[in-house]
């Protein structure tokens, strides 16, 4: 461990010391610095933009890849609309060359800062059950092994291998380039609606329905915005769907003060919660049609520590309610929102919604100005009822779980561990978040 290098994650929940940081930019090098670390017996852990809260990324020894140099686009097949790239590729970056290119990405979730490699890595999702997540939109992806050599998952040649490893949590080895499936160009029609708790709990067959859709849930305000969105070829409305003032000042600058004063008594969190449910999520939308860039993502800047998990959708309705009820009882007093997506059943091994179309609920504790706030039991609560539920944790998030009760949740953990095995026997790519979870 070199104490003196030190490399923080966005969200500053863990700072690695490891030996070396290094900033490929082509693939050679990559390949050179494993074979280096292959010969000299040490740790190597690729890191993209850092947005994992969990201990995914985090290391103690060895190099610390960063891919911020590793961005490039590689190769575009305009007919079939494949766009290949290295690795540490943004989401915004390919995106915005899929705009570029009249054509889009299926789906995308709230934020694009992260690299198409830790996103696929850690299963991230967007919502709506009639659009995969993304990495159900990769066509295929080279990795880089343990002993240097580069190997081929590609799911035209063979499927149940690429869906075995394409969510791989960092274990498998270097993902050096990705091949991402885009489609056609699509605006997004946006409607947004406030309704009351029961209400959205009594309507959430919408799920099923509407293109794509998600809530946020106001706890302590009974109050809830129902998002839906469906692709439209409309024009897109001349009036940005980004304002300053709501997005960055209201949506961040403010609430981190409200955030940060309410950190002293949160005896004041219901009344914080009331108010930027008014200026926030209160306004209607109504037939707005914006890129699919703008309709998804917003720009997300406080600090947070989030548990995500995805539960079969059937038990939606029953999680919800334990939820509610469990923050009158234990008088949890918690920071909005509590956010709820859909993803349709996802072929990846490790993917969260395996198998099952899945709900996702997300529940988030900010730290204002870096602040850690303590919320006592309320994460650990709330697990217990997701697990109670057979949910499945987000990799990139905070969990509770024991290995053994991680491995029951996966029917193919093993065969994912074999692979893991077969790849990488000397663990060169195993952190302490891997070892804790694979034999
Ligand atoms: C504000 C915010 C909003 C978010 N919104 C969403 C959302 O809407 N939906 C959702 O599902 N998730 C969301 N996330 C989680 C986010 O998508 C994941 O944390 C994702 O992994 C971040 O990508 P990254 O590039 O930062 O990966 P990192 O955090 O840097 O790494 C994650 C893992 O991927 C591995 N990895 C990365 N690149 C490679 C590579 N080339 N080869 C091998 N392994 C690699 C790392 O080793 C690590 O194990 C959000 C996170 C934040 C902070």
């Amino acid at each position: 461990m070199n104490k003196g290098l030190k490399w923080i994650n966005w969200s500053h929940s863990f700072i690695s010391h490891p030996d070396q940081i290094v900033y490929p930019a082509t693939e050679q090098e990559l390949v050179q610095l494993t074979k280096t670390a292959k010969d000299t017996n040490q740790k190597i852990k690729v890191v993209g933009s850092g947005h994992s809260c969990s201990l995914i990324a985090a290391t103690k020894s060895g190099y610390l890849i960063d891919l911020k140099n590793y961005n490039k686009v590689i190769h575009f097949d305009a007919t079939n609309k494949l766009l290949t790239v290295q690795s540490g590729t943004s989401l915004e970056k390919i995106a915005n060359f899929a705009l570029r290119n009249k054509l889009a990405l299926d789906n995308l979730g709230t934020i694009v800062e992260q690299s198409i490699s830790g996103a696929i890595s850690t299963g991230t999702h967007g919502s709506g059950l009639k659009h995969d997540a993304i990495d159900q939109s990769i066509v295929a992806f080279t990795l880089i092994t343990a002993n240097g050599h580069l190997k081929i998952f590609d799911k035209r040649l063979n499927l149940s291998e690429f869906n075995l490893a394409v969510v791989s949590l960092g274990a498998l080895g270097i993902i050096s380039s990705v091949t991402i499936q885009l489609v056609a160009d699509y605006h997004l029609k946006i409607n947004t609606t406030t309704l009351n708790f029961k209400e959205m709990i009594e309507k959430l067959d919408l799920a099923y329905t509407d293109e794509y859709m998600r809530f946020w849930w106001a706890p302590h305000t009974d109050k809830v915005q129902y998002w839906k969105a469906s692709k439209t070829q409309h024009n897109v409305d001349t009036k940005s769907n980004f304002t300053w003032f709501n997005d960055i000042f209201k949506g961040n600058i403010l609430h981190e003060v409200g955030l940060w004063l309410t950190s002293f008594n949160f005896k004041n969190i219901p009344r914080l919660n009331k108010i930027m449910y008014k200026l926030l999520l209160e306004p209607e939308t109504k037939d707005k049609v914006v890129n699919f860039l703008d309709g998804f993502t917003l720009p997300i800047l406080v600090k947070q520590k989030v548990m995500e998990y995805g539960i079969p959708i059937e038990e939606t309705k029953a999680v919800l309610l334990k939820i509610n009820t469990l923050l009158e009882e234990k008088n949890h007093r918690v920071h909005m929102p509590i956010e709820i997506r859909f993803a349709p059943k996802d072929d990846a091994a490790l993917s969260m919604a395996h198998g099952t179309p899945t709900c996702y609920i997300g529940i988030i504790a900010y730290k204002p100005y870096g602040k850690v706030i303590d919320f006592g039991t309320y994460f650990k609560d709330v697990h217990d009822i997701f697990a109670a539920h057979q949910g499945r944790p987000h990799w990139a998030k905070v969990t509770f779980y024991s290995k053994e009760q991680l491995a029951a949740l996966y029917p193919k953990w093993k065969e994912f561990n074999k692979l893991k095995q077969q790849l990488d026997p000397k663990e060169m790519f195993t952190n302490d978040f891997l070892k804790r979870l694979f034999d």
